[in-house]
């Protein structure tokens, strides 16, 4: 088992300090993850229907936290959470990821971002039916430049029992898990998760937090949770508001409570 699950890559990233150390009043400090400045998005422009969806967006997001961004139906979260990720575009302003400007890519380039440091977890799972939980993992990990046996990435979301399950055998929770091992097996620095409990009760939406956590003890994964779920951000190192395509809050979490002390 690999036990130096970042690699080389992630190493050189990190020693240039490029887009700045990051501190805040908790004396948090390390190389941002994501940064934007004045991010915005508008659909529509101009139109009768235009809609502000980002609407001048600073961010800093730390390397290595769980950051859960909270906020109301239609507030723009996967807005953020696509543009971040290298899905969509910007209408105006800067995103970086570490040293890396998306807002100056071109498709193209946003495609090797997303495949070479970016894992999503979405709220309805994208399994393959005719798949195992293995070979959905697979068809990542034949892929990727240095993945993990898709057996050990099952077994980090606590589904080495289920390895040869289709889909239809697991449970939302588990059907989930193998989405995270799915998202991991690449051993991408970031992961962007729109919703991941959003299907889920309280006790597999549980499960699938704890997975979430344990990929961020074991292997420092930056991870951001989309939820509107306030229950969740007792789990996160970080916390952001958001509203009205705007962030209106980031605090500091003093009292990180484990993923399975929480309850909805
Ligand atoms: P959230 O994830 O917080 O619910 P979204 O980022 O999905 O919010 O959406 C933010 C706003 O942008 C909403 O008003 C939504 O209707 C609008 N929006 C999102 N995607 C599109 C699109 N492709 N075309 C037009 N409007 C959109
Ligand atoms: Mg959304």
């Amino acid at each position: 088992m690999p036990m130096d699950y970042l690699g080389d890559r992630q190493r050189n990233l990190s020693a240039g300090p490029k887009t700045g150390a990051l501190t805040d009043d908790a004396g948090t400090s390390g190389l941002a993850a994501f940064r934007t400045e004045g991010l915005s998005k508008t659909y529509g422009a101009g139109g009768p229907n235009e809609v502000r969806a980002l609407d001048g967006v600073d961010l800093e997001l730390p390397s290595e936290e769980i950051v859960v961004l909270l906020g109301p139906s239609g507030s723009g979260k996967s807005t953020l959470l696509n543009i971040l990720g290298g899905l969509d575009h910007a209408t105006r302003g800067t995103a970086w990821f570490r040293d890396m400007e998306l807002t100056a890519m071109t498709d193209r380039q946003l495609t090797r971002y997303r495949r070479d440091h970016v894992g999503f977890v979405f709220q309805f799972y994208n399994l393959v039916a005719s798949l195992t939980a293995r070979e959905n993992v697979e068809l990542v990990t034949d892929i990727a430049a240095d993945p993990m046996p898709a057996a050990e990435a099952l077994s980090l979301v606590g589904l080495d029992a289920r390895l040869d399950h289709f889909p239809a055998q697991l449970s939302g929770g588990e059907q989930q898990r193998v989405a995270i091992a799915r998202a991991i097996a690449k051993r991408p620095e970031v992961l962007l998760c729109d919703e991941p409990t959003g299907a889920l009760d309280s006790r597999t939406g549980v499960a699938v937090l704890s997975a979430l956590e344990a990929v961020n003890a074991r292997f420092g994964t930056t991870i951001l949770v989309i939820t509107h779920n306030a229950d969740i951000e007792r789990m996160a190192h970080r916390v952001i508001r958001f509203q009205d395509g705007r962030v209106i809050d980031v605090s500091r979490n003093p009292d990180r409570v484990a993923a399975e002390g929480i309850r909805w």
